[in-house]
């Protein structure tokens, strides 16, 4: 054995152990080994191998499961943070445990690493324990070199092979391990990867070939002798001979690219954490690439765009597996089922290997028993056998999550509470998506189809780089990004991008894969459209010209692809039986309610549909705007700019029937279900009209001059409007304006329920601090309510009286204001406004750069800060508690329809949650799931 050319290392006993070990057992363990029916790991080690080195230990190793997974190891997560707390050094004992294992897969597979008589080669992949797909490096082919290639020829007796796998691994080291991980690659410019793609494809171009195969084994030759002189031209340094080189290289290789910034851009939109690290899988190669009777394949237990519950896959016959992911060739389908418009005229891998075929249906049928879910596979079929090389939990859309969890409910594959648990709750929002609007695509001619990889519609103007995705994006264009293939390189744009178009690659493809993760409208394979990308433009096959800029509207379930701007409808959620399943088991294990924020009657009906169970906020003030809005803004104009009480009541007077049929229709769509009517909120020049002819008309109707109105609109400016005359301080200032709002919902309330009709409001007032404001307006309320009940002639009109709690002071002061209050509803936007001191209009100007340098972890208007606005809720809650036990809380800022904000709510305790109506799906499932993942037993929940 040749010098190992390995990085320096520490010495043995005094290296720094990141962390401390709890078992004892295996301290010091950094190599777990996996073949031949046995493993030294399993799948619930996830932390310690990664997904995919505990998953190839559970195929391989577990008794019900002992598959066909060709030898190999895992180096340990554990050394990869050591590599990083140790200047880039292993622990000590590394080198000589990784010998260790890989004698044993020698032993395993009868090959020798290194060997020029039998020669094994090996592959090094990647793997943290969450899949972060195709974001690190891999490097393939390992162990070959001008003696070993002899071995190879001589046990495969196929020299074009052989010389196939040596440029590809001459290609795939020289990017990986020489350029980027020694930070080599040229910014933007032309990596060594592409320098020798472009000599690969200018020989097939030269020849007239069409495939990589149709290359001969003397030009193979020829080219691993150029793609060597190149290498050392371009980067200075010869392709390593030694096979150890080789695989030390790329294994540091692969723990360095866990901080490389696709990788780094990754784990920041999927928010998983630096200190996880990655694991190493050091295997014996087996190939698919070895001819007709060899092949490689994805697939899934079941349709992951659907759900369905079939067989779905794709393979390539005499290919690896690279060659499936990266969408170079239009991959075949494994079964009738799997076709599509691309793959239509292809042999399935049953027709053409129907045993084979056989036995991988039974293997994936016992993966998915085995994990209870539906698993991604990978295989490989090297000269008529059939190998396993991966399997994980499939990614799949949220159409999918909730009709598989929905399914394996009915089948009894999993309980009532997996299948809760199955479903991320921002996945519903797809089910929520719009899409285009059919009768618009009924007479609208698509000009390009493609593959479906992304369900939902999508409209945008068109980009072709992801750098242009992002700068687009970021001046507020929705944009559509088109490129021929995507790689982990366009991560950004791509999660940028309102959806994205790709002309190669099938349904397993780079971008259909992170897509479907993401739950963004995607088509991959539309070969229809052929894209000059040096006139940023595309011509489509039935003479469609579009260029930069343009709109396409893209129909993601069909894999339509249509010219222009297309209208956008809502999907009828009522069709979903796996929905209604799903969300049937949600409402039983929840114990949070969920309310839905209404500002129009027709929010409320939307509300309700999506299950709401009341409303948390109706913010009166909306009336003033939008349609029909133009007569109650005038009189609302009018009373503002009123000089006298008297002034005022005789335009409150006329504003009154607008408050009560806005107040009566929304009561009775909510059919007795509780009204959180909230008095009137914002700072009132907020109304006051800023245009010459409305300032001119309220001049003439208030038979004042225009100088005099000028006066008075400029009387209410305000330097800081939010901290400033709102909420109960007009009330108080004007108790006439409260007077008429509860007027407004008393007398409506009575009516409904003199006609037999149900209603139920909650008087809620904003922008409270002092129980004295709330004693103040509590008078006004009493007296208007004895008022109409003797007017109206009616016994009793049931109705709560309460505060937002919006104001540091008022969840300080909680136990005094619950004295007067018989509900909180926290106002959450305020209150992490004012907890915050920053601006909720205007935090976008700085609130990037906190999250960039981790100032903070999330963007507080989007998800409570539970560790400070949280605080003052957690406090608020219990004190007001304190003086009435069954206090009804609430929370209706934004955060009641952010998923981890309102698990937050239902461990404080709280009623109910309140959020905008397509929200509510959302704001449901988290409650359940919250229920099932800290069951707390709480008589505040029968409060809602
Ligand atoms: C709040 O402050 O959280 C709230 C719901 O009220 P608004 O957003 O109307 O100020
Ligand atoms: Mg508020």
């Amino acid at each position: 054995m040749k010098s190992l050319t390995l990085p320096e290392i520490g010495t043995p006993g005094t290296q720094k152990i990141p962390y401390l070990k709890t078992d004892k057992k295996n301290a010091n363990k950094y190599v777990y080994y996996f073949g031949g029916g046995k493993a030294d790991g399993n799948e619930s080690m996830k932390n310690l191998l990664g997904g995919k080195g505990a998953n190839l230990a559970e195929m391989a190793g577990h008794p019900d499961l002992r598959l066909p997974v060709p030898p190999g190891f895992t180096i340990t997560t554990e050394v990869c943070t050591y590599y990083y707390a140790n200047e880039k050094k292993y622990p000590a004992i590394l080198k000589e445990q990784v010998q260790n294992a890989l004698t044993v897969v020698e032993k395993q597979i009868s090959k020798k690493f290194n060997d020029e008589a039998n020669p094994l080669l090996l592959s090094v992949r990647s793997g943290a324990r969450r899949s972060m797909p195709g974001m690190m490096e891999t490097v393939l082919d390992i162990g070959l070199n001008e003696k070993t290639i002899k071995g190879i020829i001589k046990h495969s007796g196929d020299e074009r092979f052989a010389y196939d796998a040596y440029r590809r691994l001459i290609m795939m080291y020289a990017d990986v391990v020489m350029e980027k991980a020694e930070g080599k690659e040229p910014r933007g410019g032309k990596g060594i990867r592409k320098v020798l793609d472009e000599k690969l494809e200018k020989l097939k171009q030269k020849r007239g070939y069409k495939f990589d195969t149709d290359l001969t084994v003397s030009e193979l030759k020829a080219l691993v002798k150029d793609f060597k002189a190149t290498v050392l031209k371009v980067l200075g340094k010869p392709f390593p001979d030694d096979p150890y080189e080789q695989l030390w290289g790329s294994i540091g290789a692969v723990f360095s690219s866990w901080r490389g910034k696709r990788a780094v851009e990754y784990r920041l939109i999927e928010k998983i954490p630096d200190e996880w690290g990655t694991a190493v899988t050091v295997q014996a190669m087996v190939f698919g690439n070895m001819g007709e009777t060899s092949a490689t394949g994805v697939a899934f237990t079941r349709n992951p765009g659907t759900g369905e519950n079939k067989f779905y896959g794709e393979y390539l016959l005499n290919a690896q597996g690279e060659d499936v992911v990266a969408g170079i060739r239009t991959p075949a389908p494994i079964n009738d089922y799997s076709r599509n418009e691309q793959s239509k005229h292809l042999p399935t891998l049953e027709s053409t290997m129907p045993g084979l075929y056989n036995q991988l249906f039974e293997i994936q049928k016992k993966l998915e028993n085995h994990y209870k879910d539906m698993q991604d596979i990978e295989f490989t079929i090297e000269k008529g056998k059939l190998y396993m090389l991966q399997c994980r939990v499939g990614k799949r859309n949220g159409i999918a999550a909730v009709r598989m969890a929905s399914d394996m409910y009915k089948e009894k594959l999993i309980d009532a509470k997996k299948a809760i648990m199955r479903i991320a709750p921002n996945q519903l929002v797809e089910l929520l998506l719009p899409m285009l609007d059919p009768e618009i695509q009924k007479v609208t001619k698509p000009i390009a189809k493609g593959l479906p990889a992304g369900p939902g519609g999508a409209k945008g103007r068109v980009v072709f780089s992801s750098d242009d995705a992002v700068r687009w994006a970021s001046k507020g264009e929705k944009v559509i990004l088109v490129r021929e293939e995507t790689s982990p390189e366009d991560v950004d744009g791509m999660h940028k991008s309102q959806a994205i178009l790709t002309t190669k690659g099938g349904m397993t493809s780079h971008a259909a894969l992170v897509a479907r993760g993401w739950g963004k409208c995607c088509i991959v394979g539309c070969a229809d459209i052929e894209i000059h990308s040096n006139t940023k433009s595309f011509k489509a096959n039935d003479g469609t010209f579009i260029k930069e800029g343009d709109w396409l509207s893209l129909d993601g379930t069909k894999g339509l692809v249509y010219k222009g701007s297309m209208g956008l409808v809502d999907i009828d959620l009522d069709k979903n039986e796996s929905y209604k399943i799903i969300m049937d088991l949600v409402d039983k294990t929840k114990l949070l309610g969920v309310r839905t924020n209404a500002e129009t009657p027709g929010d409320a009906a939307q509300g309700l549909k999506f299950g709401a169970e009341g409303i948390g906020l109706f913010r009166t003030e909306h009336m003033f705007y939008g349609q029909g809005s133009d007569q109650p803004l005038f009189l609302l104009r009018k009373m503002i700019v009123s000089k006298t009480e008297a002034e005022r009541k005789l335009v409150l007077n006329e504003l009154f029937r607008y408050v009560k049929k806005d107040v009566k229709d929304t009561l009775n769509i909510m059919k007795g279900h509780p009204v959180t009517i909230r008095l009137l909120d914002p700072p009132l020049h907020e109304f006051v009209p800023h245009n010459a002819a409305k300032l001119r008309q309220l001049s003439q109707e208030l038979g004042i001059s225009m100088n005099l109105l000028k006066r008075r609109v400029l009387a209410l400016h305000e330097n800081n409007p939010m901290l400033g005359h709102r909420g109960v301080r007009l009330g108080i200032s004007y108790p006439e304006v409260t007077e008429m709002q509860v007027r407004a919902i008393f007398e409506a309330a009575a009516e409904l329920l003199k006609s037999g009709q149900k209603a139920f409001p909650e008087i809620m007032v904003p922008v409270t601090c002092t129980e004295s404001e709330l004693i103040h307006q509590k008078k006004i309320v009493d007296r208007v309510y004895n008022e109409v009940c003797k007017e109206l002639n009616i016994q009793e009109i049931p109705y709560l009286y309460g505060t937002m709690i919006e104001i540091p002071r008022a969840a300080l002061r909680a136990e005094k204001m619950a004295t007067v209050a018989d509900f909180f509803s926290f106002g959450t936007n305020d209150l992490t406004q004012m907890s915050f001191g920053f601006s909720r209009d205007d935090i976008g100007g700085f609130l990037p750069i906190y999250l960039d340098q981790k100032l903070l972890d999330d963007d507080p208007f989007q998800t409570i800060d539970q560790e400070g606005v949280g605080e003052l809720i957690k406090f608020g809650t219990e004190r007001g508690r304190k003086t009435k036990p069954h206090l009804k809380v609430g929370i209706c800022g934004e955060h009641g329809g952010d998923a981890e904000s309102v698990k937050f709510c239902h461990r404080v305790g709280m009623s109910y949650v309140s959020c905008s109506p397509f929200r509510v799906p959302i704001a449901r499932l988290a409650a359940a799931q919250a229920a099932l993942e800290y069951p707390i037993i709480n008589s505040s929940f029968n409060n809602n």
